[in-house]
């Protein structure tokens, strides 16, 4: 199988090519020439397999370039109970009559992230010892991607991480998970700014294309096509768990932000899994629910990105977004092209002629959640089924059960553990013990790694020259 661009100006590429690239060279991002299709039969053969046999069954047909042998000890090291908490790895619970929760934060940061982020980690390992290449990753975050990228790259080989933080403005557990890491290459750089500014210094860095072949300097973010197709599992995971045969149809509800997620949803819908409605639940930034009900995309400005209390929503923009619109638009890349360009400068765009197409052929539907949504649907969760949920997750619950049509069975994702965000927990429900994993106890009390610098790209730079051997 070959990867081009959405922006059709990149030659056809293998997936390990893909898996270690940010945004296509014309821009764009990658994506299969076409996503495979399941026949009905091999997915009644799917309904049984354990999790790293239908991960591989899954796999397999993307990444072409990697012997089978190889892929499924990358796969059997990734998938692990030990790593996920239980052999189920996304364990499913009931809430109540066609109404699930599938558990995805069961990983090491407690966060959906660490599915992918896992798998990635292992793969980039083995596509740069078969390549003989080092990379180094450097990124900013105000949270959950931080720390997933962290533990699933800390001491791998060929493989460095900086990881930009804004100083003082992460939770004290989100602080601990990530500083408390004693690993050689992982770098923690806390800049005295916003998260913004983060970003900026990593964008500034990638920019300067001597710096950056010279230190092969790569990211890790949401658009990774690695990532979005070891998120695509869980999905046929998930339908197996609540139906008995492939005649049932189930919905999803997915908090949403920069659209990688339920992008995993739509391609296996696309894939032939009977999912009946992907439901986009999106917090006060509500782009992705303004175009799934009205067909209009509007980017918000900064000013006009809120800081809410599902932080891990928080976007300006979806970046995957493009990779639904190439689709949409019949894989028109000149068109997306356009489109994506103006996002760039801020413009929006509407395709309401397609919304038909958008809701019927696609089956996406969307809805939006607020603080005080979210309060009442913890608050509700907790005293009807016995169960807390985090703030992201209640999005998608308040959004499934406003949407749920008569007999539609809806399967939640769970995004994060609620001990990630107790004080919102708190604020909810009132003083209570949230229990949190084994492995993250004690937590807080370890010693802390970090270098806080000045908000200047120049002394991260330095930071990387001290730390990683240049390539030339
Ligand atoms: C990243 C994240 C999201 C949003 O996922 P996208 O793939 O960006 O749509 C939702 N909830 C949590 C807890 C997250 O960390």
């Amino acid at each position: 199988m070959k990867y081009i661009s959405t922006r059709g100006q990149t030659e056809p590429m293998d997936f390990s090519d893909v898996l270690l690239m940010g945004l296509a060279p014309d821009g764009g991002l990658m994506l299969p020439e076409h996503y495979p299709t399941v026949a009905s039969d091999v997915l009644e053969e799917w309904r049984h397999l354990s999790y790293t046999d239908l991960a591989l069954a899954i796999m397999q047909r993307f990444a072409t370039d990697i012997p089978y042998a190889d892929l499924k000890d990358i796969i059997d090291r990734t998938y692990t109970a030990d790593i996920f908490g239980s052999d189920d790895i996304v364990p499913v619970r009931k809430l109540e009559d066609n109404l699930y929760i599938l558990g995805l934060s069961n990983g090491p940061t407690l966060a959906f992230k660490d599915v992918a982020m896992q798998f990635l980690g292992n793969a980039f390992e083995y596509v740069l010892k078969r390549q003989d290449a080092r990379i180094t990753i450097i990124g900013a975050t105000s949270g959950d991607t931080g720390s997933a990228a962290e533990y699933a790259l800390r001491g791998k080989e060929n493989v460095e991480v900086f990881m930009l933080s804004p100083h003082g403005k992460m939770s004290e557990f989100q602080r601990a998970q990530m500083y408390s890491l004693t690993d050689d290459n992982i770098h923690n750089i806390a800049i005295k700014g916003m998260f913004d500014d983060c970003q900026d210094i990593v964008k500034a860095l990638q920019q300067d294309a001597e710096f950056k072949a010279k230190y092969n300097l790569g990211t890790v973010n949401s658009i990774n096509w690695g990532r979005i197709l070891a998120q695509i599992v869980y999905y046929f995971k998930a339908y197996f768990a609540v139906t008995d045969s492939n005649e049932e149809t189930v919905s999803f509800s997915v908090p949403s932000g920069n659209f990688g997620n339920i992008c995993a949803g739509h391609i296996a819908r696309e894939m032939g899994l009977p999912i009946e409605r992907l439901i986009v639940a999106t917090n006060e930034n509500d782009v992705l629910n303004d175009f799934f009900n009205q067909g209009a995309y509007q980017p918000r400005t900064t000013d006009k990105t809120y800081v809410t209390s599902s932080p891990s929503m928080d976007i300006s923009k979806a970046s995957n977004f493009e990779r639904f619109v190439y689709l949409l638009l019949e894989k028109d890349s000149a068109r997306v092209h356009e489109l994506f360009e103006g996002v760039k400068s801020g413009q929006g765009f509407d395709l309401s002629e397609v919304m038909e197409q958008v809701n019927n052929r696609y089956g996406f539907a969307a809805g939006k959640s607020t603080h005080a949504d979210r309060l009442h649907t913890i608050k509700e969760v907790y005293e009807q089924y016995g169960e807390l949920v985090d703030p992201h997750t209640a999005d998608g619950i308040k959004v499934a059960k406003e949407l749920q049509q008569e007999g539609e069975v809806i399967i939640c994702a769970e995004t994060a553990l609620p001990v990630k965000f107790a004080e919102t927990i708190i604020e909810a429900v009132g003083p209570i013990e949230i229990a949190r994993p084994k492995h993250t106890e004690g937590l807080e009390d370890l010693e802390q790694h970090v270098t806080v610098l000045d908000n200047k790209a120049e002394l991260v730079a330095e930071q990387i020259r001290q730390h990683v051997a240049s390539n030339v």
